[in-house]
């Protein structure tokens, strides 16, 4: 008598030695870590990673900034890599494509939210990192780290045309902008402000040039200027300049705001015009006063937006190849990952750091 197919893989029966860097503890400095991941299941492929961006939001995990973070902390959602295995049911993916997987890795698949194909908001997610691994006890690790195992249904399908390193940032940079951008139509006849020219800023940039909108960027470096003008932006004001501010004061249809810090929610809304929206993506720690009479006087609206679902992201990635869009990079080596918060810190990034996995 033969087994049935779904008891030939058992998922969790043995483990697949990884290694990576990791925070030990909170603040703490990356060290090189070795660990555990599970083996492929029959839902499962198994990736070797060839590249991981370096988001903000890892150095927020890193100093617990948003309260959630366990320790030690494998960061990294902005993974591209090869296929090297697939379970045995697997149908969307074959041994040696080139895939990527962003900020999920699991979902219910049978809530509201996963119906609705916004699998960022099913209350049973896994997170790419810093999650509790779907029917497991284990904790989920992320991409600074040389291979992972991920339900294939969470895998993208990325263009081998377009250099892999530069398409890492697109698996959350690029979302993250693209989903905002895409809800409020953003497109020809809008005059769109970027505050920010970061990671997520720099794409936001670029996608929404692409879309057909006046962008303008909104950002407190004025030696940014000529970059914002080269990734194709229309006009550059520097906030911190008072008369630049104020000129810009009632112009914007749509303000993409990736501020990573505190600030002034009510100066960048005073920049929108009438029935403007601001929208959050940026993911400060702490929270912000907002007076009704901002929003009130103009009918503003002020909203936010968490990265995007697994068939948006696959829509997202579509455009960029079609575009020729990728992101702007400084490729560096895993033991240069402290430095690079450093400076990521300091907004001293352009655009976006990735870390070559060849170097782990
Ligand atoms: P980043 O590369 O560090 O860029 C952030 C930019 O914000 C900086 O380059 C700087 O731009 C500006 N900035 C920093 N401090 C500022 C301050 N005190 N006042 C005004 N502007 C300031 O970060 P990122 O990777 O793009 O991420 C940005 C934020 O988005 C983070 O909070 C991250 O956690 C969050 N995030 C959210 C989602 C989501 O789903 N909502 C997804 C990914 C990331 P200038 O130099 O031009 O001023
Ligand atoms: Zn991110």
């Amino acid at each position: 008598m033969s087994l049935p197919v779904e008891n030939i893989t058992e998922p969790f029966a043995t483990k697949l030695p990884a290694k990576g860097f990791a925070a030990m503890a909170v603040s703490e400095d990356l060290v090189p870590f070795s660990f555990e991941r599970r083996n492929p299941g029959p839902h499962d492929v198994q990736i070797e990673i060839a590249y991981c961006g370096v988001c903000h939001s890892d150095l927020h995990f890193v100093r617990n900034d948003w309260g959630m973070s366990t320790f030690p902390l494998v960061p990294g959602h902005e993974i591209v890599g090869r296929i090297v295995r697939v379970g045995d049911h697997v149908t969307k993916h074959k041994v040696g494509d080139t895939v990527g997987i962003g900020c999920l890795v699991d979902s219910c698949q049978e809530c509201d939210a996963c119906k609705d194909d916004q699998e960022q908001f099913c209350p049973n997610g896994v997170m790419t990192y810093g999650s509790k691994e779907k029917d497991s006890p284990s904790m989920t690790y992320g991409g600074y780290s040389n291979q992972i195992v991920c339900n294939e249904n969470f895998v993208l399908k990325v263009s081998n045309k377009l250099p892999l390193e530069k398409v890492a940032p697109l698996l959350c940079a690029g979302i993250t902008t693209y989903s905002p951008l895409r809800r409020w139509k953003v497109g020809p006849g809008q005059k769109v402000a970027v505050i920010g020219l970061g990671g997520l800023g720099h794409m936001a940039v670029k996608i929404a040039v692409a879309m057909g909108a006046d962008v303008t960027v909104l950002s407190t470096h004025p030696h940014k200027k000529a970059d914002a003008l080269h990734l194709g932006a229309h006009n550059f004001i520097v906030t911190r300049d008072e008369v630049q501010a104020a000129s810009v004061m009632n112009t914007f249809d749509f303000i993409l705001d990736t501020i990573s810090a505190a600030h002034d929610y009510n100066f960048y809304l005073g920049m929108l015009r009438r029935n403007g929206t601001m929208v959050c993506v940026g993911l400060p720690g702490e929270p912000a006063h907002v007076p009704a009479f901002t929003l009130v006087f103009g009918n503003k609206s002020l909203a936010g937006s968490l990265i995007g679902g697994i068939a948006e992201t696959q829509e997202m990635l579509d455009f960029c190849a079609e575009k020729n869009i990728t992101a702007d990079i400084e490729l560096i080596a895993m033991k240069d990952i402290n430095e690079a918060f450093i400076r990521m810190e300091n907004a001293d990034v352009k655009y976006r750091f990735v870390i070559d996995m060849a170097s782990l």
